[in-house]
């Protein structure tokens, strides 16, 4: 299941030029809807669940509800954002509850290379080799066929 907004707890980020699940959504797939301030998911069908605008939403207004398999009815994950730590609260069917606290990153955004160092260029489509391979093997000679 895709992510979805609770309209009541949305303040359309207060009308910045870009709200934070905009932001952060790998797939682009969020919309603010400025006439209300309201945002929402314009293509649902490619969502592909990674709970990126649940944690960045600053007022908790995103969901997603987990395919059956993973959180079979009636049951919740749902993570909440803090300084330096993520507390997932994990609501199982008869109702168990279980947090989890895991600690998350503290760079600034936008401080991290995307490449992490290793070049880039259209030359490595071509190679055999996948991006950061040799020297993330430990090796510079690495021989392909
Ligand atoms: S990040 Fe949250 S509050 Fe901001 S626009 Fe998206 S859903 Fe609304
Ligand atoms: S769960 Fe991930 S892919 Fe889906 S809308 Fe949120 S940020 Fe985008």
């Amino acid at each position: 299941m895709p992510s979805f907004v609770i309209t009541e707890k949305c303040d359309g980020c207060k009308a910045l030029d870009r709200t934070a699940c905009q932001y952060i959504c790998p797939n682009d797939l969020m919309i603010l809807n400025r006439d209300i301030s309201k945002a929402y998911n314009r293509a649902p069908e490619m969502c592909w669940e990674c709970y990126s605008c649940v944690k960045i939403c600053p007022t908790q207004a995103i969901e997603v509800r987990g395919y059956a398999d993973f959180v079979p009815l009636g049951a919740v994950v749902q993570p909440l954002r803090g300084t330096d730590a993520i507390l997932w609260t994990v609501k199982f069917r008869n109702n168990t509850v279980k947090r989890f606290r895991f600690p998350i990153r503290t760079t600034p955004e936008g401080s991290i290379a995307p490449d992490a160092g290793f070049s880039t260029g259209t030359a490595d489509l071509k190679s055999p080799l996948l991006r950061t391979e040799p020297s993330s093997l430990g090796t510079e000679d690495l021989t392909t066929f």
